[in-house]
């Protein structure tokens, strides 16, 4: 059985698919509330293609008692720590949770919300949204890696997301992964949103884009990730091309005034480097100025 939290753009992705090949899932939601508006739904919809496709995927709310052996996250970062506590009680012994969440930090803090478990993370350049309420587009097909820095083992159920069509591989090194995409994202999304513009207007702005890659390189290597810093200026023009008429997901939180994940992004990377005493002056600034930013639109800096 995979219980499946939250069913926003990724949980929804996951949960169509996995339907959908005849494996068992059951959808937790926030609660009472949002049970019932998902029961007026009748299930969950995704569009593929410009096709939407039905699904009555059946849902629970986190006070059920049906034990979990394997835990799909699904929920942003901010959330996922509160989300696992609530279900704590429920792991059943050798759980296994996945872990969705974009960014660092926000894996830690499951793990320490539920030391039973075994945490595996992902990092997805899958991309979906939500158009409605429990209607998902599946708007970029992608990869998905996955892996767990205290076990190297692979999990036996990769063969259902093989079944389900979810196009991933089994890393070895999953940590470094998620500290690339961090450091791509640190590199672009804040400059988004403070020059309000697409990824590929930071052409315009090549300096800055340059000056942050030093400093994200230089902290990669003092946090041992230097595989994770190879070529990483490259890589960042690379996406700024090949996204350029893209508006960042951050921007994308920021215009609809949502609360943004940059504790677990630009914040973690802050962070990390403070403790290892690396003085980053345009990522520190960088940072500082996206804070006074949210600030000014009354956003959470956390
Ligand atoms: P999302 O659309 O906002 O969905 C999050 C869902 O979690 C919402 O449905 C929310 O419920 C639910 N949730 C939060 N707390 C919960 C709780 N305690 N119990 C039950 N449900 C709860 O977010 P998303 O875009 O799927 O992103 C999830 C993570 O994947 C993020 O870290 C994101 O950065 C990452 N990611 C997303 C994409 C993408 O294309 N979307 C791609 C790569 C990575 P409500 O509906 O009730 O608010």
């Amino acid at each position: 059985m995979w219980h499946i939290l939250g069913a926003g753009s990724l949980g929804t992705l996951w949960a169509t698919r996995l339907a959908r090949a005849g494996l068992p899932v059951e959808l937790i939601l926030r609660d009472s509330a949002r049970l019932h508006s998902y029961q007026q739904a009748g299930g969950l919809t995704l569009i593929e293609h410009g096709q939407p496709q039905h699904y009555p995927v059946p849902a629970q709310t986190p006070d059920h008692r049906q034990p979990i052996q394997r835990l799909l996250l699904a929920c942003k970062a901010y959330d996922a720590a509160n989300a696992v506590s609530q279900l704590a009680s429920r792991l059943a012994p050798g759980a296994e949770i996945l872990l969705l969440q974009n960014g660092l930090g926000s894996q830690d803090e499951v793990a320490r919300a539920a030391p039973q478990a075994r945490c595996i993370f992902a990092s997805s350049t899958e991309g979906a949204f939500r158009q409605a309420d429990f209607q998902v587009v599946f708007a970029g097909h992608g990869h998905t890696w996955l892996g767990d820095p205290q076990n190297l083992q692979p999990p036996s159920w990769l063969a259902d997301l093989q079944h389900a069509g979810i196009i991933h591989d089994w890393s070895l090194d999953i940590l470094s992964r998620l500290w690339r995409k961090l450091a791509l994202n640190c590199a672009i999304n804040p400059l988004t949103v403070l020059h309000d513009c697409r990824n590929g207007e930071l052409q315009a702005h090549p300096a800055q884009v340059a000056c942050l890659c030093s400093e994200l390189s230089e902290l990669l290597h003092t946090c041992g990730h230097s595989a994770a810093a190879e070529n990483l200026h490259d890589d960042v023009q690379r996406v700024i091309q090949a996204t350029a008429a893209n508006y960042s997901s951050m921007h994308q939180d920021v215009r609809q005034g949502r609360r943004t994940e940059i504790a677990y992004l630009l914040g973690y990377a802050c962070d990390a480097a403070q403790r290892h005493q690396l003085v980053l002056p345009h990522l520190q600034a960088l940072h500082s100025q996206l804070l006074e930013h949210l600030a000014a639109r009354g956003l959470p800096s956390h």
